[in-house]
């Protein structure tokens, strides 16, 4: 693999940044800090505007549905740019939604979504987990039955963490009871303000909201069925496959590693510089050649797409190696910060942006968000390996 950028993809990376450089700045960091996930404010959603008036919400879109048609080593690198930049980063409606449908919805379904999605009117919660059914997807119990031109949707999702503010559910349901779990289920979209449809609020360690979401008797039109029939299982594995592109970049982790390196340039404890300690040193040094690996991984299962390849092993490779590298960087974070690292972005003596314990808070959910790890682990070897898959 040649690991040198091209200078088409170097001018891109500069498109990027100075598109950074011209949009975000400490107000927006604020902002989205302050938030959390209860919503967008102003500059995020001004921000998301820019973004999408500039067609980059479609950038890895194929040019006949408007997108830019860009390569999978160009959406990493802008991906990397804008989680080390601290911006909000692009809905998954826009990234794992969309592009399924692109490939699996009928002409007329294209025609009805994707416009829709791309001018940012319709956002999407994802409802693929239910109370008895998270790994195991396939045992998931809601169902839709047909009566008439409308499906008739009962039952429970769990953990449907965007369905307070989106619009629309992107909702794994059970179709057919008859058919072997993993052929009888399907995709549909349930709008939010259908009839029947109610949302409780779980929150969660980070601070974070997710949800528990109750369908009773709620009817949809037959169209809102995307794709075939009892296809919704391997639907479900295609769009996480699009969400773990995501999952797999270092950036946000990088951007925290930096704050800590530059708290501990100014930190002395029992008299002396922190930088000067070798134990401080020693665990810097280590994270640094582990960012820079984790981005060269990174880059592999990108470059590996572009060649046609469907690097299932490597991306769990990235997903799992970033995942618990960005843990082991916020360990050590708080253990080089001490109780410092404990303080929060509005205590005006907090170091490293007061973001080293919301990281060690959040990195526990990179580890089974768009699947565990564990599963991940299996996949590298019965995929990567050729091990027994049992
Ligand atoms: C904050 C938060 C937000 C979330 N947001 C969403 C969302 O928006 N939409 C959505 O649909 N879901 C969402 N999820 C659900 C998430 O994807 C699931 O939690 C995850 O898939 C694991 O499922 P589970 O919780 O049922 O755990 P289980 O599947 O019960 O797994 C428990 C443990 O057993 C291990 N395990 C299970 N099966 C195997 C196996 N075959 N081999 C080896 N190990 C195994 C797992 O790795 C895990 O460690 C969210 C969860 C949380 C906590």
């Amino acid at each position: 693999m040649d690991y040198d950028l091209s200078p088409s993809e170097r001018a891109w990376r500069e498109e990027v940044r100075s598109f950074i450089a011209e949009h975000v700045d400490e107000a927006l960091g604020r902002e989205t800090r302050e938030k959390g996930n209860e919503g967008r404010g102003p500059r995020a959603r001004k921000f998301l505007d820019a973004l999408r008036d500039r067609g980059w919400w479609g950038l890895a879109w194929p040019k006949e549905y408007g997108g830019l048609g860009k390569s999978a080593v160009e959406q990493w690198l802008f991906i990397d740019e804008i989680e080390t930049a601290g911006a909000p980063m692009l809905p998954l409606t826009a990234t794992s939604v969309a592009p399924t449908i692109m490939r699996i919805g009928s002409e007329e379904q294209k025609r009805e979504w994707l416009p829709r999605i791309q001018t940012g009117s319709i956002d999407f919660a994802l409802g693929y987990s239910e109370p008895e059914a998270g790994t195991d997807l396939a045992s998931l119990r809601t169902r839709a039955e047909l009566d008439g031109d409308e499906w008739v949707v009962n039952g429970q999702k769990m953990w449907n963490t965007m369905a307070h503010m989106a619009t629309h559910n992107w909702l794994a349901v059970r179709t057919e009871p008859d058919a072997p779990k993993h052929k009888g289920i399907s995709m549909m979209i349930v709008p939010m303000d259908a009839p029947g449809v109610s949302v409780q609020p779980i929150w969660v360690w980070p601070g974070l909201r997710t949800n528990a979401l109750f369908l009773d008797n709620v009817r949809v039109p037959r169209s809102y069925l995307i794709g075939e029939r009892g296809m919704g299982f391997y639907y479900a594995a295609m769009a996480l496959n699009f969400e773990r592109l995501s999952i797999g970049s270092i950036g946000m982790a990088r951007r925290h590693f930096r704050s800590l390196v530059s708290a501990v340039k100014q930190l002395s404890r029992d008299g002396r510089p922190l930088r000067e300690d070798p134990w401080v040193r020693e665990r810097l040094a280590r994270l640094q050649v582990e960012i820079d690996a984790a981005r060269m991984i990174g880059l592999q299962v990108a470059w590996l797409l572009d060649k046609g390849d469907v690097p299932a092993a490597a991306s769990s490779m990235a997903k799992i190696y970033v995942s618990e590298l960005t843990q082991r960087i916020a360990d050590t974070g708080c253990e080089i910060l001490g109780l410092n690292g404990q303080l929060h972005a509005e205590e005006p003596t907090a170091l490293a942006d007061g973001r080293m314990q919301w990281l060690y808070r959040i990195a526990p959910m990179l580890a089974f968000g768009g699947g565990t790890n564990e599963v991940q682990r299996d996949i590298i070897g019965f995929l990567g390996y050729g091990l027994p898959r049992k």
